[in-house]
Formats: C-alpha cells, sequence, structure tokens
C-alpha cells in the first residue's frame, strides 16, 4: 500500500538534453493530476496511476525522437448500460520534437509532432494527450456482461448471430452470465 517505492514520472523536462544523452525516463503519472482525461472517462480507483516508459534518441537524420509506452486501469462508461466498465488502456506512441509548426511540417508521416518549447517540454499534458487518443468512442461492455444486455436482446433484428452462452469460459464473468440465461 505504499506509494514511496514508485517514482514520479519528472512533469517538466528538456527533452533536447534528454534526446542528446539517449535518456529513458520511467515513471508513474497520478490520474488525479489530469484533469481532462478525468472529464472524459466514467472514474478511477482513489490512487490510480498511469505508468509511463519514455526513450529519448536522435534517429538516424537527427531528428528527436521520444517513443513512449502506457498503461493505465480505468472505468470507462459502457455506451449500453452506462455504467462503469472495468479497461485497461495501452498505448504505444513515437513521436518527433518540435518547437514550430513549420518543424511540424517537416516531419515525415509516421511521426507525429510533440510540439515544446525550446529548452523545457510538459511530459504530463503530453501523457494526457495520448491517453486522450487511445480512448475508445464507443466502448462496449462483452455481451455476456453487461447488465442492460437482457434489455436489449428483444430489440435486436439478429440475436442469433452471437450467443452468450456459447462464450462461457471466456471469462470469470461469463459465467455469471450463463447462470441468468438458464432461466428462460
Ligand atoms: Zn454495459
Amino acid at each position: 500500500m505504499s506509494n514511496a517505492s514508485s517514482a514520479e514520472l519528472p512533469k517538466i523536462v528538456d527533452p533536447y538534453k534528454l534526446a542528446e544523452h539517449n535518456s529513458v525516463l520511467e515513471g508513474e503519472i497520478p490520474l488525479s493530476a489530469l484533469s481532462r482525461f478525468r472529464e472524459a472517462v466514467f472514474g478511477f480507483e482513489d490512487g490510480a496511476v498511469c505508468r509511463v516508459k519514455l526513450s529519448f534518441y536522435k534517429d538516424s537524420e537527427r531528428r528527436r525522437i521520444v517513443s513512449g509506452e502506457l498503461e493505465v486501469p480505468v472505468n470507462l462508461e459502457c455506451q449500453r448500460c452506462m455504467g462503469p466498465m472495468k479497461s485497461v488502456l495501452v498505448s504505444r506512441f513515437v513521436l518527433g520534437l518540435v518547437t514550430s509548426d513549420e518543424q511540424a511540417q517537416g516531419l515525415p508521416k509516421d511521426l507525429e509532432p510533440f510540439l515544446t518549447d525550446d529548452f523545457s517540454a510538459d511530459l504530463w499534458s503530453m501523457t494526457e494527450d495520448e491517453l486522450l487518443l487511445v480512448l475508445a468512442p464507443y466502448p462496449l461492455h462483452d455481451r455476456g456482461e453487461c447488465p442492460a444486455n437482457e434489455d436489449l436482446k428483444a430489440y435486436e433484428p439478429d440475436g442469433s448471430s452471437e450467443k452468450p452462452e456459447k462464450k462461457a469460459g471466456d471469462n470469470p464473468f461469463s459465467v455469471l452470465a450463463g447462470l441468468k440465461n438458464t432461466k428462460h
């Protein structure tokens, strides 16, 4: 239960210096600090964090690059039952460091720009942008797990293509769904 051992990801860094030194930063960002993300999701556990690993380097064209991966446990809002849906968001990304729109235009297509000041960048804000990008626009529980599933079944034109019973064994929740379905 101690947070003391887990290091927080630095918030403001000089990304160009980090790229010169091929630095790797690894750490956590408290989700409570990411207000835009907090508004975009149903919620999360108290003390939940986003785990981030960032590698800074120069590519063969001497462009400054930051590549990263992140993982965050979160509750999304199921758009069928409007209830919470446990999920783990995972993302990988490769960004080209730029200090102007002009530089951003010059990046190859496979590099998204990360617009920074000359000597500083906000890694928390950048991570939050990536989190918002990876959010599903229309999250839904699996059919067997959604409390609204029973209600909706009657309205579906073709209920035969995907029977929840067939999914029993996929995960612990489908066992519950299976029990529910035996009552007809
Ligand atoms: Zn649902």
